[in-house]
């Protein structure tokens, strides 16, 4: 039979076991070493990528050879970009590759010396706890963090615990935004406890106790310094907002909304003069270049609303950010470049493509974006929907964004549900983008789920407490349906059931004979009424007697439980009952056991 519909070109396969109906990504293929490395169909009218990469833009006296590059004689090689472009695989190389299991160290290598891939990993940290880990296209789409203590909130105890909890929730690098406590203090007891990368905006750190307007090249060099022998791992740098740029912000909504682009936008106004981080380029280079320290060039002209999104000073700033750079390249720096912010949902693929051509496929770090204004309280969903698009359409590391944001300082349990709502975006993309193995892990959990097996279900979910709560809420015993349709109308138990019989392993159809769950007495359906009412131990004690009326003491399952058939049984029923998978006609003579 012909099929009514045609399937787009399938890409790849984001499961190593190919398991399940599903054909594979519709993204295009993967193209390694590439200028669409994991990337999704371009829209008509979008962007092409750039044809230059890093190579293009080598320091002077370097020259292209046939297997890399080579430097003037006598060079030492300090940067990952330096080795990569030497064709050296550092030992950094090596364990991205181990963590990201789809990529050899070359293929790191190669993407590192290509300007496609960074490895924030300051020397210094490098020598306290940090796990080398890449951003950029060709690896796993990454999470960042922020935190930092206010002037009216916080502390460094609790930055640091923040820290912990934002590792433990999957947080890939972590920024310590500090503008309050003891700013020096925090950022060394965070560089000292961190197995992941941090940034920060040294920025804030130059106009601790001073104006604005006293901000001049020394303390801007002193500081940068300060902070990269301290072992910070990345900067943000916004060197791209231009005195020229500034006439385009006048009818926006909301100005400027970057702490260090508002900052810099005053101090060229006080004094009449270019950005100063943008005139130091070169000396900064030299700072970062000595201790590896990443460039995440700033975007100080974000957008902070939608009806200022794409506008004409945020892509003027982004056509700078990627003449830095191309500067930054050619001092041996490695570097990624920040984006927006707040963006319409159909305007994030072309923010995404036209920072991929301008900026010659430099690793985006997009904070976002958001995709509507008007949800104060629940932008960390606002944000992660695009987020997710961003991913998809061209981001390599997203900073997640709080419920707190735009109305406080985030806290503990803010840390944790920014991280988690931006794992779901980070990890949505890379499915769809088909990076092989990225759906492994769901398709555990699914087969978990069919199963009805709920330890295998919390075991694989990335929050087991959380999901073993909500489901013991209501019915605390191991039986195969839970208590959000009950046992007559759990379809994964029905489907469960017509598999077994399809394959002999259950003798008859449940339908025909039904067993009513003791689950559904008038007590759980108590239970369900009362939820977030009852106490924990009230609940637990409704459900202890709904267990025991089941069979299902500890360690046994259910009585009401489908699988009760052992696997001799099964064995005998599938030779003498063997019937056709679709149509359920007996397929004639029993087979042979094996
Ligand atoms: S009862 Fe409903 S929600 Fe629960 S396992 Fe069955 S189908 Fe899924």
């Amino acid at each position: 039979m012909s099929r009514p519909y045609d399937l787009p070109p399938i890409g790849g396969d984001p499961s190593s076991r190919r398991h399940g109906t599903n054909p594979g990504s519709f993204a295009n293929r993967a193209d390694l070493g590439g200028p669409r490395s994991f990337s999704s169909p371009d829209s008509p009218g979008m962007p092409a990528p750039s044809d230059r990469t890093a190579f293009d833009f080598l320091p002077p006296g370097w020259r292209r050879t046939p297997g890399g590059c080579q430097a003037p004689e006598g060079f030492a090689p300090v940067t990952q970009l330096e080795y990569a472009r030497l064709g050296i695989a550092t030992p950094e190389m090596r364990r991205v590759a181990e963590r990201e299991g789809h990529l050899t160290p070359e293929q790191v290598r190669d993407d590192v010396a290509a300007g496609r891939m960074v490895i924030p990993a300051n020397k210094v940290h490098l020598g306290y706890r940090l796990d080398p880990m890449a951003i950029g296209r060709a690896s796993h789409t990454k999470v960042n963090a922020n935190m930092g203590a206010s002037p009216i909130s916080s502390s460094t105890e609790e930055e640091v615990e923040k820290l912990r909890f934002a590792e433990r929730w999957g947080a890939d690098t972590v920024m310590d935004l500090s503008t309050g406590g003891d700013l020096d203090a925090t950022r060394e007891a965070i560089v000292g406890s961190a197995r992941v990368p941090i940034g920060t905006v040294p920025i804030y750190s130059m106009i601790l106790g001073r104006k604005i307007e006293d901000l001049d090249e020394r303390s801007v060099l002193d500081a940068l310094e300060h902070q990269a022998r301290q072992g910070v791992d990345y900067f943000t740098i916004h060197a791209g907002v231009l005195r020229e740029h500034l006439p385009f912000v006048r009818d926006r909504l909301i100005g400027i909304v970057s702490r260090g682009g508002s900052i810099l936008a005053k101090w060229m106004l006080h004094h009449g003069r270019q950005n100063l981080m943008y005139d130091l380029w070169d000396e900064i280079c030299e700072i970062m270049r000595r201790y590896d320290v990443t460039f995440s060039i700033g975007d100080g002209l974000r957008p902070g609303g939608l009806a200022d999104a794409s506008d004409e000073a945020q892509l003027r700033e982004l056509a700078t950010l990627g003449e830095l750079t191309e500067r930054a390249w050619r001092h041996g720096c490695q570097v990624m470049v920040e984006g927006p912010g707040h963006v319409p949902f159909d305007q994030i693929e072309y923010n995404m493509k036209l920072q991929r051509r301008l900026c010659h496929g430099a690793p985006f770090y997009v904070l976002g974006p958001l995709v509507t204004d008007m949800f104060p309280g629940y932008d960390h969903i606002t944000s992660c929907i695009g987020a997710t698009a961003a991913a998809w359409h061209g981001a390599s590391m997203l900073c997640y964004v709080t419920p707190k944001e735009h109305l406080g300082l985030p806290k503990r349990d803010d840390v944790k549900q920014g991280c988690i709502a931006y794992r779901i975006a980070a990890h949505a993309a890379d499915v769809a983008l088909g990076i092989p193995g990225s759906r492994d892990r769901d398709d555990e959990l699914t087969k978990a789920r069919a199963a009805l097996n709920w330890e295998k279900h919390f075991e694989l979910a990335f929050d087991p407490d959380t999901a073993r709560a909500f489901h013991d809420e209501d019915l605390d015993v191991d039986t195969d349906f839970c208590a959000m349709c009950g046992h007559d109308w759990c379809s994964v138990r029905i489907s469960k059931e017509i598999a077994l019989f399809v394959s002999g392993k259950e003798e008859a159809y449940a339908w025909e004979r039904p067993r009513v769950s003791a689950a559904l007495t008038h007590e759980q359906r108590e239970i369900l009424e009362r939820r977030g009412v009852l106490a924990p131990e009230e609940i637990h004690r409704l459900a202890a007697k709904t267990r025991h009326a089941m069979g299902a003491e500890a360690g046994r399952m259910a009585a009401c439980h489908s699988e009760q058939t052992d696997a001799e049984e099964a064995r005998q029923l599938q030779a003498e009952q063997r019937l056709h998978p679709v149509t359920l006609e007996p397929l004639g003579e029993p087979a042979a056991l094996p």
